[in-house]
């Protein structure tokens, strides 16, 4: 356990590289892990932005994955950690009982990441009773606030942030 990237070997079945594929249902955001081998699913679930925007600037044991209560483990997921290395983000964490390490592409992930948080940023909600992201803060100014102090904070996330790559809209937004 506890393994760094360097040491993660390709194998070992518990770990995979993987691509993060995020979007948005209404005020939710959902994501799954898929395996870059198979194309196999390993989860399709919920995601906490504030682990998420945790995760793209350092190491967390904030959970990312959650559950649409907000309890990570009450959608299977235990002892979330995520590492930050030069090229990698590495997810450690246990699901339905197993343990698995999940590397991630860092520049896709931020990618990723900085589309979806794009979108909520861009999309103020107001008196939401429902949704992922309205429960983790309790006005979309809190919101805003934690994004914009990450882009300050991460000149390669703010170059990111303004690049034109980066959709502004996308799937499942909409009005
Ligand atoms: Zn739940």
């Amino acid at each position: 356990m506890n393994k760094t990237s360097d040491e993660a070997v390709d194998d070992d079945p518990s770990v995979f590289h993987c691509t993060l594929e995020l979007r948005t249902e209404g005020d939710w955001c959902r994501g799954l892990a898929r395996v870059e081998e198979d194309g196999r699913i390993l989860f399709d679930e919920w995601i906490a932005t504030r682990a998420l925007i945790a995760s793209l600037l350092g190491n967390t044991q904030e959970p990312v994955m959650t559950c649409s209560c907000t309890v990570p483990e009450c959608a299977g997921f235990y002892d979330q950690e995520s590492r930050l290395s030069e090229n990698l983000v590495h997810w450690s964490l246990r699901y339905e009982g197993r343990d698995l390490d999940l590397l991630f592409d860092r520049n896709a992930y931020e990618d990723a990441a900085l589309a979806v948080l794009k979108h909520f940023r861009s999309h103020p909600w107001e008196d939401a009773e429902f949704g992922t992201v309205p429960y983790e803060y309790k006005e979309f100014e809190d919101f805003a606030k934690l994004v914009d102090n990450m882009l300050a904070s991460s000149p390669r996330l703010a170059e990111k942030w303004n690049a034109p790559q980066i959709a502004t809209r996308p799937a499942g937004g909409g009005s």
